[in-house]
């Protein structure tokens, strides 16, 4: 049943008997023909196991280490035989699995929490080292994590990891931000778009973020003229289609004729922020400051940018519980972190909207709390900002 169930989007609420006129007429309209109920299982069963995409040698080796891990084994054991009717009767060691019995699910010699795997004992320590493998800040590698894999206190052991990176800690005060200021949140993903200009590592490069789903395009530029700056924008907009609005600040490369020209044939409406009112191309400056701050922590880890640039778009945002991938492709991102295949399956995404402007507000609530402390430094409080 909970196979078959899997097919659909379901909500569930409750209806005393006698309201249930539908469902009590459908009872007895049933089918006369009775399909193949054990071979829908099966498949459903099998695309279960092979729904993680990973190769075979390393669907072995998380096969191998679930079977060889005690506590996993013995919840398997209780998953398949069906759960007691009362906690007592569940072995202690595995009760702290009590609370979501239902979202467990065993396939193929593995162990799944509501399409997370459950990671083994023996692979936990890999999987940290994963998880935290680009440097987001706690909150980010939580939400990764909690996002496609599950093991008991994994929260707790992610934040140590984190705390006592040395990388992070290097970086942790460079993190300022620009003031932030509340602009109005776009109806869909790619309609409003800010773009900027920074320099990293003797490069320069043209950023460019979507206000709806935050979600950065970093391009590198051989010159920064602004027929340059025209033609990475244009390569980018081909990926993702021509927004409404592009904001940028004064810059030459932006208030040239021939950007002019190209906001003109390409039809958006091009606004620049005033010198009066620098901020309101804030948002393009913070991301740029997240996206430095990132290829910073992988060229001093000696880490791919690329794949921090991929776990940061892949990351669920905190209090959005949506990567900016989420929100601007409708589906996650197959990364390093192990993730099955319903998780990676596209999605519609609705009533997005209100979340994301009350992210906005608590962010701006934090920021407005930052404060220097005597001796001058910095005081962010601890789950603002995580690139
Ligand atoms: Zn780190």
């Amino acid at each position: 049943m909970l196979m078959r169930l899997q097919l659909y989007d379901l909500r569930v609420s409750y209806k005393s008997g006698k309201e249930l006129y539908i469902a009590d007429t459908l009872s007895r309209a049933y089918l006369k023909e009775q399909s193949e109920p054990l071979l829908e299982d099966e498949l459903q069963v099998h695309a279960l196991s092979v729904c993680l995409p990973i190769s075979k040698e390393k669907l072995n080796t998380f096969r191998t280490a679930t079977a060889e891990d005690k506590e996993l084994h013995m919840v398997m054991e209780v998953v398949q035989s069906g759960w007691p009717a009362d906690i007592r009767q569940v072995p202690a060691d595995i009760r702290k699995y009590w609370t979501f019995r239902e979202e467990l699910t065993c396939s193929d010699g593995l162990l799944f929490k509501n399409w997370r795997i459950v990671e083994p004992q023996s692979l936990r320590a890999d999987m940290l080292a994963r998880i935290h493998e680009s440097h987001l800040g706690i909150v980010k590698c939580k939400e990764r994590a909690r996002d496609v894999m599950f093991w008991p206190s994994m929260a707790k052991q992610i934040e140590h990891v984190v705390l006592k990176c040395a990388i992070c800690n290097t970086f942790r005060w460079s993190n300022t931000k620009e003031p932030l200021i509340c602009h109005d949140i776009p109806d869909r993903a790619w309609a409003k778009v800010g773009v900027d200009l920074f320099h990293f590592d003797r490069g320069e490069y043209l950023l460019c973020v979507d206000y709806f789903s935050k979600f950065p395009e970093i391009a590198k530029l051989t010159q920064t003229t602004s027929r340059h700056v025209v033609t990475a924008l244009k390569s980018i907009f081909a990926r993702h289609g021509i927004p409404n609005e592009v904001v940028s600040d004064n810059g030459p490369q932006f208030s040239s004729a021939e950007f002019g020209a190209f906001s003109e044939n390409w039809e958006f409406v091009h606004t620049t922020s005033s010198p009066g009112f620098p901020q309101s191309n804030g948002q393009s400056e913070r991301t740029v400051q997240t996206v430095k701050n990132l290829l910073k922590k992988a060229q001093e880890s000696q880490r791919d940018p690329y794949t921090a640039l991929l776990e940061y778009r892949n990351a669920p945002m905190d209090g959005v519980k949506l990567s900016p991938a989420q929100l601007l492709m409708g589906q996650r991102l197959k990364t390093k972190l192990p993730t099955s295949a319903q998780l990676l399956r596209p999605q519609l995404y609705r009533n997005v909207h209100k979340s994301i402007k009350s992210r906005q507000l608590k962010q701006k609530r934090y920021f407005d709390c930052v404060k220097k402390s005597r001796c001058g430094r910095l005081i962010i409080p601890p789950n603002l900002y995580s690139p």
